[in-house]
């Protein structure tokens, strides 16, 4: 059952970086944007991510001379995919897409701003250790259920959903408002191990509808 007190609608990274002409732009990735716009107006919680990284990022091929973008090198926190430089704090790339129209958003929260950690989930950075506070804030405000939307499917969207599950929050993928990157079939494997962790998969519909029941009782 769809409790509004009790849910809150997490928008992770819709940025002009991750989206066509960014720097690390997900094909088609702004066609969810209309559909993350209408889910935002049935939730009284809303919080967005901001990937907003330093110059000098751990993440940033052009930083490990020799590198190429998308090879993956091995870190003391767990392999780390070279991304080019993208949603560099204080730049147009890090800006929200100007068409994701939420001016409820209650909560912004910026991931990555440490250098030699990148963040790709909105609860705990890469090192699996170093909290953003996000699971406080949403504890402390009596949520039980997140529902996850955005960009990208396979790496922000998984990770966030995936701690958010481990967390013990319940913790809902809406499949058709989000997009993936699917490097070397990394969309498939994000999405059995986002079920295996307990992540259920759904559908913007079916969450409309979840909605309608709640507000007719
Ligand atoms: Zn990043």
């Amino acid at each position: 059952m769809f409790q509004p007190q009790q849910s809150a609608l997490i928008v992770v990274d819709v940025q002009n970086g991750f989206t066509p002409g960014g720097n690390l732009a997900v094909a088609n990735s702004d066609q969810i944007i209309p559909t993350i716009n209408s889910l935002a107006q049935h939730f009284d919680n809303v919080v967005l991510t901001q990937d907003w990284h330093p110059q000098d990022h751990i993440s940033f091929f052009e930083n490990h001379p020799g590198k190429s973008a998308y090879e993956t090198i091995e870190l003391a926190y767990g392999r780390q995919v070279l991304w080019p430089s993208h949603c560099v704090q204080g730049t147009h790339d890090a800006d929200f897409h100007p068409e994701l129209n939420i001016p409820k958003a209650q909560l912004i929260i910026r991931k990555g701003f440490h250098p030699h950690i990148d963040s790709y989930s909105a609860f705990l950075e890469a090192d699996h250790r170093t909290s953003t506070g996000l699971a406080g804030y949403l504890r402390e405000r009596g949520i039980r259920d997140v529902f996850i939307v955005g960009i990208a499917t396979d790496f922000c969207v998984a990770w966030t959903a995936i701690d958010a599950a481990k967390l013990g929050f319940n913790s809902y993928v809406v499949s058709d408002a989000t997009k993936g990157i699917d490097l070397n079939g990394s969309l498939q494997h994000a999405w059995q191990e986002m079920l295996a962790q307990g992540v259920k998969r759904i559908y913007a519909k079916e969450l409309m509808n979840l909605r309608h029941s709640a507000q007719t009782i």
